[in-house]
């Protein structure tokens, strides 16, 4: 069987690709990868705490809400209520990033989308159909195909800043800067690019005070943004250094960061509530050998502007995996259903 289309990724771009396949009959497939560093099931979202900024999602008693909309069978997958957030002895939270995806989840399924959890390791996109090769071994075959495999967040790679992530560490400062336990308080965070500055510049709005560490004296942002931090009284740059070790406890968090001069052999001790490591993100595409194109930083290259179309015909890309710039979930989505639409003309045009 050749399959009408095929969806790999299971963020937000991903479901949303499905919705609009599914609602346009054309009985899409998605796989949603298993669990592993390299595609996690439900994308980046799983790993964030709470989404305040999904338009349509205003906190509130959410439980209820995900308990009525998700099916019982997967009510296990769902992280708890998170505490201190009640409202007239009921939940009162904005959505959870797990919650969000397994509602999208579950609109994907109410609509007929099929769902593989396996991951697709590699392609052959040499001539149609298109085929994709399974983990578990099989070959899919495809008239069209939607990318959707998303972007994962550069860390350190020390083992303090692993222990902590969700409890004060973060690589999204837009998703989690607002939380409570950043409000007031100093923080930290890692990098020299746009989007290091950009993330200390949000959080400066919350924040008492922001060290901005990093391993150079230059920044490597444009002019302007830099400009914007140097100017910021909260922002206080710290060249030269890099992070030795988060440092924390499982109740509190992040109680503080050790950081080593990278020009002698100085160590300095900043006392922080949150750590934010903003040192760029690599796209999912390994998989993809180089038979789609993609830029410098392998993020896939759209063809035209606002068309999701990549270099293969009939293989479309969504989401994070084709934007290094916005990289935000309902940006995803958006593009998400771009593809699916883009999927069905490119199928309507040829009789399918
Ligand atoms: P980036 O430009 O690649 O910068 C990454 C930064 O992290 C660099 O300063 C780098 O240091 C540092 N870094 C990398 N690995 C590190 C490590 N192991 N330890 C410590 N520091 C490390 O990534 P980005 O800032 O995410 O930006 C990505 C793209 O999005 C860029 O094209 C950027 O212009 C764009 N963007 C634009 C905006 C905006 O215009 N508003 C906002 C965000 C992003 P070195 O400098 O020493 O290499």
């Amino acid at each position: 069987m050749v399959e009408n289309t095929v969806i790999i990724g299971s963020g937000p771009a991903g479901w949303s690709a499905a919705i609009y396949a599914s609602r346009a009959q054309l009985n899409p497939l998605l796989v949603e990868g298993t669990p592993q560093p390299e595609m996690i099931p439900l994308g980046q979202l799983a790993l964030t705490t709470e989404v305040e900024n999904y338009a349509g999602f205003p906190a509130g008693n959410i439980r209820a809400f995900v308990e009525s909309a998700v099916a019982t069978e997967r009510h296990y997958n769902l992280p708890p209520a998170p505490k201190g957030h009640e409202r007239l002895g009921q939940p009162h939270y904005a959505v959870q990033g797990v919650e969000l995806m397994e509602l999208m989840k579950q609109q994907a399924l109410n609509f007929g989308t099929r769902v593989r959890s396996d991951d697709i390791v590699s392609v052959d996109f040499r001539k149609p159909p298109l085929q994709l090769r399974t983990g578990e071994g099989d070959v899919v075959e495809a008239r069209t195909v939607i990318i959707a495999t998303g972007a994962r967040a550069n860390y350190l790679g020390l083992p303090s800043e692993d222990r902590f992530k969700n409890l004060g560490v973060s690589a999204c400062a837009v998703c989690d800067g607002a939380l409570p336990r950043f409000r007031n308080q100093p923080l930290v965070v890692v990098g020299g690019g746009d989007s290091a500055i950009e993330e200390a510049t949000y959080l400066a709005k919350f924040a008492k005070i922001v060290y901005l560490v990093h391993r150079r004296d230059q920044f490597r942002a444009s002019k302007i943004m830099q400009q914007r931090a140097l100017s910021e009284p909260k922002i206080k740059v710290v060249w030269n250094h890099v992070v030795a070790e988060v440092q924390g406890t499982e109740e509190q968090g992040v109680t503080g960061v050790a950081i080593q001069s990278t020009v002698d052999d100085s160590r300095q001790q900043l006392e922080a509530s949150g750590m934010f490591v903003a040192i760029g993100h690599t796209p999912n595409t390994a998989f993809l050998a180089g038979q789609v194109k993609v830029n410098d930083k392998g993020y896939i290259l759209w063809q035209k502007p606002f068309r999701t179309i990549t270099s293969v015909p009939g293989v479309f890309a969504a989401g994070d995996v084709a934007d290094d710039y916005y990289r935000q979930a309902i940006t995803s989505a958006g593009t998400g259903c771009m593809a699916a639409l883009d999927a069905e003309r490119y199928l309507a045009e040829r009789g399918s």
